[in-house]
């Protein structure tokens, strides 16, 4: 089998490391992103509130604040060329009493040091005039109108995409198991093929710490702490249209009303610790709990339009802050480690940051003069009707529409999977095929057979997010050779 040989080898196709690559694949240099999972932002990345904060949170000279300050102000110009999801929407952190608005004023001058723009202190009326449907109880609020909100996992596609268009490698599937240090570099064992690489990047999320101690680094220690999400049907689209906090509490910022870039209103997180980093599960209380406190700020939200749930785990460090920085034990191992919220917001930023870490570690990096930043994706409900008219002439997959609750044609489907998804969550999330009200039941045995003809695989192998999640088995080949029979027939 042979070694690849890469300059930098990014550990964790998550936010972080797609970033990462992408900001590296501006340099002349050999670059490889492995993932373990069957595709990237499988992890944290994928699980998560979608805020592009603004910075206000986080505390003066921590990292946090620094990095995600900065992140903020890239968004705009990271989203016009990589033409991920991104609305910047801007958000109201609210004050339910008069003692908390001492609080609110505080919060505004820890932004103002943080250096974020545009704040502004809000009387209950103007509060209420921007948000009509906030509760009436409410005594004031701070506005940030930086703030923004992200299709995470699509910023994750979008980032990664453009680094493999320009140039660096992607495997997924492929863990790292273990890393030995060499006189001008590293040996990896994957479970795949061993690599070989002049500087690695830790980009692990929760696993951060058993990477680090592949090379005999131990300071990382971390816990994973569970945010549950619940998901509000499209139709309270403009229930509230920034992004609405309460007051922080020690450990988060609160339980929030977000309304997505497509349309939904999202309410949560918890914040709670798990002793299992594959605890994903959603729970009566943790409805309760976020119910109860989401409905203080918005009363007229109702447990009959929630249409789904889900479950994210932060990957928290020891010392409050990011953890990122070169390992003691080597300057070419550089941790980017304890990445927790604000971690979306910030991911363009760590990756300028650990840029310049690689320049330091004795890395050459010599820009180069063909990097391309633009990528761009068809989405069909984005398009005019002359545009989509056009496009179906040319193209008729285009006006098959297969998930008829999101509008998602079979062409959009077949571009996923050619842009990488090998799986129906990699087909949902990056078309949105599946999330709608039905939430798959009409569409998932179309993208089946999509997905089975484009990657030459038989039904029975699709799976919903890799090996062991496979959905059919049986006499299938002929009862779906029966089915597509009838359908030619009627068709
Ligand atoms: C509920 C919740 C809400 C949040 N909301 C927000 C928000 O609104 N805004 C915000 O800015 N931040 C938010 N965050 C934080 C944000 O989601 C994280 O900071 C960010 O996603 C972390 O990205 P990452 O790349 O470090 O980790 P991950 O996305 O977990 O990526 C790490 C990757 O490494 C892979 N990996 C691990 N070990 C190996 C190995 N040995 N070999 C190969 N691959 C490996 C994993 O499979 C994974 O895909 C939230 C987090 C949670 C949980």
């Amino acid at each position: 089998m042979s070694t690849p040989e890469v300059d930098v080898l990014v550990v964790g196709a998550g936010v972080v490391g797609a970033a990462l690559i992408r900001e590296l694949s501006r340099y002349e240099l050999k670059l490889l992103l492995v993932e373990k999972e069957v595709d990237v932002s499988f992890g944290t990345s994928k699980a998560n509130s979608g805020i592009v904060h603004s910075g206000i949170h986080d505390q003066t000279g921590t990292l946090k604040a620094q990095l995600c300050v900065r992140g903020c102000q890239l968004f705009p110009e990271l989203a016009a060329e990589l033409g991920f999801l991104y609305k910047q929407n801007g958000a109201v952190v609210v004050a339910r009493s008069r003692e908390e608005l001492v609080k609110l004023e505080k919060l505004a001058e820890n932004g103002r040091a943080n250096g974020v723009k545009g704040l502004s202190l809000l009387s209950r009326e103007e509060l209420r005039r921007l948000e009509p449907n906030l509760s009436a109880e409410l005594a004031g609020g701070l506005l940030a109108p930086s703030g923004g909100i992200v299709v995470p996992f699509d910023l994750v596609f979008a980032l990664t995409e453009n680094a493999v268009a320009n140039g660096a490698k992607l495997l997924v599937g492929t863990e790292v198991l273990g890393i030995k240090e060499e006189k001008d570099g590293f040996l990896v064992r994957t479970n795949r093929q061993p690599i070989r690489a002049k500087v690695i990047v830790n980009a692990a999320g929760l696993y951060g710490g058993e990477v680090a101690a592949m090379i005999g680094d131990h300071s990382i220690q971390l816990y994973a702490r569970k945010g549950e999400e619940y998901l509000f049907d499209r139709k309270l689209e403009g229930l509230v249209r920034r992004t609405v906090f309460p007051l922080p509490s020690a450990i988060s910022k609160g339980i929030l009303v977000i309304p997505t870039v497509d349309g939904n209103i999202m309410i949560g997180p918890t914040a709670h610790r798990v002793d299992n980093d594959d605890d994903l599960g959603t729970s009566l209380a943790g409805w309760n709990e976020i119910y109860t406190e989401a409905r203080k700020l918005v009363p007229a939200l109702q447990p009959a339009d929630l249409i789904t749930a889900f479950a994210g785990l932060r990957a928290v460090g020891t010392t409050g802050d990011f953890l990122i920085a070169p390992s003691h034990v080597s300057p070419r191992f550089i941790n980017a480690a304890g990445i927790e919220s604000p971690g979306l917001t910030a991911a363009p930023a760590i990756a300028e940051y650990i840029v310049e870490l690689i320049k330091d570690s004795g890395l050459k990096l010599r820009r180069k003069r063909e990097f391309n930043p633009i990528r761009s994706v068809v989405r069909l409900r984005d398009l005019n009707p002359r545009e989509q008219a056009a496009l179906m002439q040319k193209d008729p997959a285009y006006g098959q529409i297969i998930c008829r609750c999101e509008m998602v044609s079979a062409g959009e489907i077949r571009d996923a999977i050619r842009r990488g998804a090998t799986t129906l969550d990699g087909v949902k999330l990056r078309t949105r095929s599946g999330m709608g009200r039905c939430q798959g039941g009409f569409c998932t045995p179309k993208i089946i057979r999509l997905l089975s003809d484009e990657l030459g695989l038989p039904p029975e192998r699709i799976s919903k997010n890799g090996p062991g999640s496979e959905l059919l088995f049986g006499r299938l080949r002929e009862d779906q050779e029966e089915t597509a029979k009838e359908e030619k027939q009627h068709a």
